[in-house]
């Protein structure tokens, strides 16, 4: 054992950390306790190619796969998980899902043939008054597992927009259809894009981001893994 890691062990003897999901102290597990660990909802897009999460593409954009990791509940570890990660500063969190889902889906060679992991982007005002982008964090730890490289300066959120909420399918699509901007730093004609969000809801933001790729290079193969998807 080096130095480094004898400290980083004495001082998690010291100060134990608590489940992210449920709060109990944690041993030796990261994170997550067995128990939290062991139900999360997690999906089985990975295996079925028409899936809950690629209907939602069906006759809007064409996508080779696509999967979300967990099934987003109200309540739960997995809604305490994105709490804690998305507003309260927790970037490695995002980091240990992107970990988590890769190892899940490498199983069934997920990771094959794609060429680079595109996050969502998050426009510059928002980003700089929330730290992060979690959807980088999430992409940074995918990449790490699969050794797959991941660039955060191809597709660029360039219009802020306003909260999508209350706005209907065809609005939200509106609203997000103009505000991406694809550099041309890589080229990336007849690549395969693996486009990395956090919650898919509507799937409109990831339309919207396949669109702006396939603009630009239009031999582009699209295909998208989140962390969580609501209302399935
Ligand atoms: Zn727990």
């Amino acid at each position: 054992m080096n130095v480094k890691t004898a400290i980083k062990k004495i001082i998690k003897h010291l100060f134990p950390e608590a489940c992210v999901g449920c709060n109990i102290r944690l041993s030796h597990e990261n994170l997550l306790c067995t128990d939290c660990m062991y139900d999360l909802p997690i999906t089985d897009h990975h295996m079925i190619s028409n899936n809950s999460f690629t209907n939602h593409f069906l006759g809007r954009v064409n996508i080779e796969k696509g999967a979300a990791y967990l099934h987003f509940r109200k309540e739960g570890a997995v809604q305490e998980l994105m709490h804690k990660f998305k507003y309260g500063g927790k970037f490695f969190i995002g980091v240990f899902l992107g970990n988590m889902a890769a190892e899940l889906v490498e199983k069934v060679d997920y990771f094959k043939d794609i060429d680079i992991i595109i996050p969502v982007p998050l426009h510059k005002v928002k980003k700089s008054i929330r730290g992060y982008n979690q959807c980088e964090a999430f992409a940074q730890g995918l990449s790490e597992y699969s050794n797959i490289p991941c660039s955060v300066d191809i597709l660029l959120k360039i219009k802020n927009t306003s909260s999508q909420t209350k706005k209907s399918r065809i609005q939200r699509i509106e609203n997000v259809e103009k505000s991406f901007f694809v550099t041309t730093k890589v080229d990336l004609n007849n690549k395969h894009i693996l486009i990395v969000d956090d919650v898919v809801t509507t799937g409109a933001t990831l339309e919207a981001c396949a669109l702006a790729l396939m603009k630009v290079y239009p031999g582009v193969k699209i295909s998208m893994y989140t962390i969580a998807i609501a209302n399935s």
